[in-house]
């Protein structure tokens, strides 16, 4: 057993995080001359969108008959997880290999703790603790999944849009035998085509965003020939299995007990508030996702400078063009500074990594050295999945926003009412985004909730003031859930010192 000590690694630069952000921040900042270790809890670099495999060989097809995937690793053109993504993976592995950063890889980070001007960083991997005392950090710990809760959304069978990526890349492996694809955003026609790929069923398509929307999207997307090209292969591949597409609709239900039996679907306005009769379908999975939130636990817990923007995706870190952050030595880079997608990772990584290597601080301003084209694409597709206040509004009392504690939309409502204004003041009261996930899952939601019962309105501008007024959930260690034995290692009872008692 570990003896809960980790002698720090002192480095010029710690990067947290290794996708194509991350990975791109260490290998520029190690170019630049700099000392670098790169974290990541995964156990490859790669993040989200290049992910490594994590099995040998593909896990048993659910379905007993023939297994009809195609092999491992080719490239299905259009398959989330497989061919153009999978290359670009193994090059970013490849050059960070060679690039002469310490890989941390397996080790989830805990703590980071902002001490005399340095930063000192812990975290646990498979040999136990570890800890790193740096000069300056760049954060790139990338985005969590966005779903708006709806009745029947904690039923086994309902997955995020983005973990069944997850299922698609690193187990190679569909989540159900017939399952139905639901929300916002691009990730809706890849994951549909991962999933046909896998052989798996795709029942339908159920979009919470109308064809205009893609429509007004496209300009943007024409600028990034390539991923334009993705996409269409994702599309082709769905047309092709015939699947059909409901274009502004949204989930209304999750009907089943232990498993997940049928899916309620029903039309939207173009603000996301139901309107319409419902259709049941028959489906086993539910895969569903509503954008994604920036993953900013570590900047909100070093105090920097954070606003609000619902077109990148929520609360995120203000940040120069070259990631500066307000905090002197700390830097943010990719989707976590705001979401605007890989290529926008990439050119914000190598910005943030070089400055990170040189020392410069610019100061708090916005931007994030994503480039143009990077953002004005990444931003067409944020714009697509941002939350929708109508959606949110429509969320009944009765449905859990908060799965770790159990907390309903009319538990929030009540804190609201009974005088909680801000999102700290309503953990109080309810404990809500108190659980292992410590609100990654539920405080944007949550937040929404609350604007809109402050406010009565749900028009984005207003309800962007009162989010701004009612804050984000204040960071807290552990950053992410740890076995305490692996914090505080072994000790024995009779080395802790007792002072002796004070005289009568
Ligand atoms: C689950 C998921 C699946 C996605 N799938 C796709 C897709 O199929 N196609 C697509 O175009 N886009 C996809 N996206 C969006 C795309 O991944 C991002 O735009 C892009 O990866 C952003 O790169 P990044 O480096 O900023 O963040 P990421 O790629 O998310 O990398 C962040 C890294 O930080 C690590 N990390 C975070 N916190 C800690 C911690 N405390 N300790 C240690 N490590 C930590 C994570 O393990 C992760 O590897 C997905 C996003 C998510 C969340």
């Amino acid at each position: 057993m570990s003896d809960g000590t980790a002698r720090p690694l002192h480095v010029d630069v710690a990067v947290v995080g290794a996708g194509p952000a991350g990975a791109t921040a260490a290998i520029a900042a190690c170019a630049a001359g700099a000392r670098v270790v790169v974290v990541d809890e995964a156990d490859a670099a790669g993040g989200q969108i290049w992910r490594r495999p994590a099995l040998p060989r593909p896990v048993p097809a659910l379905d007993p008959r023939p297994d009809p995937r195609p092999d491992p690793g080719a490239s299905t053109a259009g398959a989330a997880g497989a061919g153009p993504d999978r290359r670009r993976g193994d090059a970013l592995r490849e050059a960070l290999a060679s690039s002469g950063a310490v890989p941390l890889l397996g080790v989830r980070l805990w703590s980071v703790l902002a001490i005399g001007g340095r930063f000192r960083l812990d975290g646990v991997g498979g040999d136990g603790p570890v800890s790193i005392d740096a000069a300056r950090l760049v954060v790139a710990t990338g985005t969590s999944e966005r779903v708006v809760p709806f009745a029947g959304w904690t039923t086994p069978g309902v997955v995020g849009l983005a973990a069944t990526t997850i299922l698609l890349k690193a187990f190679d492996t569909a989540p159900g035998r017939r399952t139905l694809v639901a929300g916002a955003g691009p990730l809706l026609a890849a994951v549909a085509a991962g999933i046909i790929a896998h052989g798996g069923t795709v029942a339908g398509i159920v979009d919470l965003n109308g064809r205009a929307d893609w429509v007004r999207a496209l300009p943007a997307l024409a600028r990034q020939p390539a991923l334009a090209l993705k996409g269409a292969g994702w599309l082709a591949a769905v047309r092709r299995a015939g699947v059909p597409v409901w274009h502004r609709h949204a989930v209304r239900r999750a009907h089943g007990g232990k498993v997940l039996e049928a899916v309620e679907v029903g039309p939207v306005d173009p603000g996301g508030r139901p309107c319409g009769p419902t259709r049941a379908i028959a489906v086993d999975a539910l895969a569903i996702g509503n954008g994604l939130s920036p993953g900013t636990e570590i900047t909100r817990l070093l105090r920097a400078e954070h606003t609000f923007d619902r077109a990148r995706g929520g609360w995120h870190a203000v940040a120069g063009p070259s990631g500066a952050t307000t905090i002197p030595g700390l830097y943010v880079a990719g989707d976590c500074a705001g979401v605007l997608g890989a290529e926008a990772a990439v050119r914000s990584g190598a910005a943030a990594g070089a400055a990170a290597a040189g020392g410069g601080h610019g100061g708090g301003g916005r931007g994030g050295g994503a480039g143009p084209r990077g953002r004005s694409v990444g931003a067409a597709m944020s714009r697509l999945t941002a939350l929708r206040p109508a959606q949110v509004a429509a969320i009944a009392d009765e449905t859990v926003v908060c799965r770790c504690e159990d907390v309903t939309a009319g538990a929030i409502r009540t804190a609201v009412d009974a005088g909680a204004h801000d999102l700290n003041q309503m953990k109080h009261f309810n404990r809500c985004g108190m659980g292992p996930c410590q609100g990654r899952m539920c405080s944007d939601i949550a937040g929404e909730v609350m604007a809109i019962r402050l406010t009565g309105a749900t028009d984005p501008a207003t309800l962007d003031r009162a989010r701004t007024r009612i804050g984000q959930l204040t960071g807290r260690v552990p950053l992410r859930p740890v076995p305490l034995g692996q914090i505080i290692g072994s000790f024995d009872y009779d080395d802790i010192p007792v002072p002796p008692p004070a005289p009568l």
